[in-house]
């Protein structure tokens, strides 16, 4: 098993399936243009085969399909079904959920289990102003439908000062109410925000969330898993919520994660620009790639930083 000085492996693999994405959701996409593919992105199967063969090599247990918005690929069903086929303990995707009632037949089949779903706002005005795509009543339909299901939900909320700030309240209301666990995430200099004088006018940090929140709600730290990203909260007797606090408190030491990108890059760190081409491995035979493909892990792992330092890769092209 590869593994670092400070114990970290890679145990969990983010597959984004497209960079396209139904929002151009105004802290990822630079350009505000929605449906963008990144060039040269691999199939369905192609990225099923290096999943399987990055599990050879890792044993990783957890997979999350993420993009762009992996709903509104063709390739899509044919990937859930796959990885529902391989042996995880965990596997769940990240979508802006515009899309969960259109394809609601396969989630199903899948048998998949838990869904985290960006959300930013309840308000229809500001859902449009951030999200530049799709609308907000859409998404509230699909959460209520996978919850009716059984799915279990986290919503994902980037709170900014600007934009969504009357939000973080009234979300996390509507969260309790229905045994949702929200996860705010603290703005993250990734992409054009990396040097940019509108990151610092929007940051609020895990502190600034903590004060508002204990203004209506009082609540406790709890434990969380070794590799969480989130710093867990609980509201006794109402429920959950988590903070993904990457500037405040970075969990850069404990990370298990790896990126694959849609056009086949492996990335072994979100604050690194450094990633290595796999989509040729899916040519070779297994006994070739794999020992090509633990090298490339290895240095993947050496990729991984201590702390997060800002980002010029965009988000929706390595999958959040
Ligand atoms: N389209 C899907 C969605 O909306 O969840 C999946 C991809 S999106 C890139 C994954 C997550 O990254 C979302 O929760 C989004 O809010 C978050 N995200 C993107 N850019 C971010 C930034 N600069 N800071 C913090 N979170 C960001």
């Amino acid at each position: 098993m590869i593994a670092d000085k400070l114990g970290r492996r890679f145990n969990n693999l983010r597959v984004s399936l497209t960079a396209a994405c139904n929002y151009a959701c105004t802290y990822c996409v630079p350009n505000g243009k929605r449906l963008m593919k990144a060039q040269n992105e691999l199939s369905a199967p192609d990225l099923l085969k290096i999943t399987q063969l990055i599990q050879a090599v890792t044993g990783f247990e957890k997979l999350r399909m993420t993009g762009g918005d992996p709903l509104v690929t063709p390739k899509f069903e044919a990937f859930l079904l796959g990885v529902a086929q391989l042996p995880l303990t965990d596997f769940s995707l990240t979508t802006n959920g515009q899309l969960l009632l259109a394809k609601e037949a396969v989630i199903v089949e899948s048998g998949i289990k838990r869904l985290n779903i960006s959300l930013d706002t309840l308000n229809p005005l500001r859902f449009k102003q951030i999200a530049r795509g799709g609308d907000l009543e859409t998404v509230l339909k699909g959460i209520e439908r996978m919850l009716e299901l059984g799915i279990a939900i986290k919503i994902n909320m980037v709170p900014m000062r600007q934009s969504n700030q009357e939000d973080i309240l009234p979300l996390l209301d509507y969260c309790l109410e229905r045994g949702i666990e929200l996860r705010y995430i603290e703005l993250m200099r990734m992409g054009h925000l990396n040097q940019d004088s509108v990151y610092q006018s929007e940051f609020l940090s895990m502190q600034h969330l903590l004060d508002e929140i204990g203004t209506q709600y009082s609540f406790e730290r709890t434990d969380a898993p070794f590799d969480s990203t989130a710093v867990r909260y609980k509201v006794p007797g109402k429920g959950y919520f988590g903070i993904i606090a990457n500037e405040s408190e970075p969990f850069c030491t404990s990370c298990t994660r790896l990126r694959l990108s849609s056009d086949g890059y492996l990335y072994g760190c979100l604050s690194n620009t450094a990633r290595t081409y796999v989509g040729d491995l899916v040519d070779e035979p297994t006994d070739v790639a794999l020992p090509k493909l633990e090298a490339i892990l290895t240095k993947a792992l050496g990729d991984k930083r201590l702390a997060f330092q800002g980002e010029t890769t965009v988000m929706k092209f390595i999958g959040g």
